[in-house]
């Protein structure tokens, strides 16, 4: 009997998963395994809200799993040593695994296919790093030409996706540890498990006549409408294949009706590019994850002030904007984009805190936290990055939070005492007089915090701090 392993890392998926029909073509059985890496459950950059969200994927995987036939097979320890186990408890001889770029699974991986039969396949990416390439063989730096070159390769299409298997044939026998449930996911957080739902939003999202994809350019930037796809914790998981994602995109530009309809669903194909430029950065350039990938911005003088940062992560900076952002990511382990530009360019920009301290609070909190986009979403914002904001680019936090929440529902939603606030003082409630303060409910200084920082201030110590690193 030819038993194969399919080892689960970030893509818990039936559908359109490369690396699991590859492990069933030719095989007779197959074990799907998730190893739990005592690495990630003790690792600072995975916070409970993200483990939840992977433990309850994965018993929705598991029932997937035995209505095929099959079951997962979860087991705790160094994946090394856990593979070894397997291999020669059940003479499996194949294992097959989903290509991932961080540093740490490279690592693991080459030093585990010295040892084992590891056989990777792509499907983390619709262009693998290696694919999209300057015409001498480097690693694009910037995002435009790499999206073009991205372009001119093949476009994925319907039949492209792989059809999920109807039948698992898993051999006899074989031991599970419990699949964990603890931490669970509490009942508030906006992202049920499972593939289905990934699907069903993607569905949502992109394949109706009038779906939101067509007004995303209009609506992404707003705070305060769901106007993006809420897609990432499914993709950062691989409950949702990027390709499935990308033939969404690009079926609902041939469908569209219009040059907007058309512009928008090209909008949200290019942050599906984004996503997979950041991975190819951090594939070829592994050192972000350390430092700045610029080099003459590696010397900035940072305030690092704790009590500050203290009041970043908790939402407490006495600008509603900042804060309500931060207490969404505390509440339910996801942010918008925006408001992610905001409260990283105020952690930077404002606060002139290290961006890997807020790097790692991020990845600590976001359901979709992920090394590659996360840091180049930090480096960007910073300023340090490829192709990044320029550092002199500060965001003002009180003209985005007008424009991008203009009737502040944004901020009342997140910051209950807020909520009485008329719109001419909700961006800045400082400004009310003491009166008007207790006409609506709210003390600054005792009830809500007065501003850590004037922005005026914080942007020329910013400009002065960075000009110095240059110049050093
Ligand atoms: P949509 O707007 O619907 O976009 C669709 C998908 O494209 C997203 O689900 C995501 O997979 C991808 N995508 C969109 N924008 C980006 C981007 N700028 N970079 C890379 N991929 C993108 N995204 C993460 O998935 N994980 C992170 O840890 C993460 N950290 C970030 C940190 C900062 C400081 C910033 C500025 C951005 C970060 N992003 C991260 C990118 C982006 O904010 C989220 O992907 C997006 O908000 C997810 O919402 P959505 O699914 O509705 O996105």
């Amino acid at each position: 009997m030819k038993i194969n392993i399919w080892w689960i890392r970030r893509d818990l998926r039936l559908q359109d998963n490369p690396a699991l029909h590859a492990a069933i073509e030719g095989a007779d059985a197959i074990i799907p395994l998730f190893v739990l890496d005592p690495f990630f459950e003790t690792s600072n950059h995975v916070g409970e809200k993200r483990r939840a969200f992977l433990y309850a994927n994965l018993g929705m995987l598991n029932q997937a799993l035995q209505q095929r036939g099959g079951g997962l097979i979860v087991r705790r320890g160094h994946p090394l040593q856990v593979l070894k186990a397997l291999v020669s408890e059940t003479q499996a001889s194949g294992i097959f695994a989903q290509e991932d770029v961080s540093p740490y699974a490279n690592a693991r991986d080459h030093m585990l296919a010295d040892k084992l039969p590891l056989r990777l396949t792509g499907g983390l990416t619709v262009h693998p790093p290696a694919a999209v390439r300057k015409p001498d063989g480097s690693a694009y730096t910037v995002f435009t030409p790499y999206s073009k070159a991205w372009k001119r390769l093949s476009t994925p299409t319907a039949q492209d996706v792989l059809p999920a298997p109807e039948k698992i044939i898993l051999p006899d026998g074989i031991e599970s540890d419990p699949i964990p449930t603890n931490p669970s996911q509490p009942d508030h957080i906006p992202f049920p498990p499972g593939e289905q739902e990934a699907q069903n939003r993607l569905s949502a999202f992109a394949d109706e006549k009038a779906a939101p994809i067509f007004k995303y350019s209009e609506l992404r930037n707003r705070m305060d409408v769901e106007g993006t796809s809420a897609l990432s914790p499914y993709l950062r998981f691989g409950l949702l294949s990027p390709r499935q994602a990308i033939v969404a995109a690009l079926e609902a530009q041939g469908r569209s009706e219009s040059e907007p309809e058309r512009s928008s669903a090209q909008t949200w194909l290019n942050e599906l590019i984004w996503r997979e430029f950041f991975i190819s950065i951090l594939a070829n350039f592994p050192q972000v994850r350390q430092a700045s990938f610029r080099e003459d911005l590696r010397a900035i003088a940072w305030q690092n002030d704790r009590e500050e940062f203290e009041a970043w992560t908790q939402g407490k900076t006495g600008y509603p904007v900042v804060d309500a952002a931060m207490r969404q990511l505390l509440n339910i382990g996801w942010m918008h984009n925006r408001a992610r530009m905001i409260v990283a360019s105020f952690l930077v920009k404002d606060l002139l805190i290290d961006w890997r301290w807020g790097e790692q609070w991020f990845m600590q909190h976001l359901l979709d936290g992920d090394p590659a986009a996360n840091n180049g979403g930090w480096q960007w914002s910073a300023g340090t990055g490829t192709d990044a904001a320029p550092y002199f680019r500060i965001f003002n936090p009180i003209l985005q939070s007008k424009k991008f929440d203009p009737e502040g529902k944004y901020i009342r939603r997140w910051i209950p005492e807020l909520a009485q606030i008329p719109t001419k003082y909700i961006h800045t409630p400082w400004e009310m007089s003491p009166a008007q303060q207790g006409e609506f409910g709210v003390q600054i200084g005792q009830t809500y915090p007065g501003p850590v920082i004037d922005h005026a201030f914080a942007r020329q110590r910013t400009l002065d701090a960075f000009k110095r690193a240059k110049s050093d």
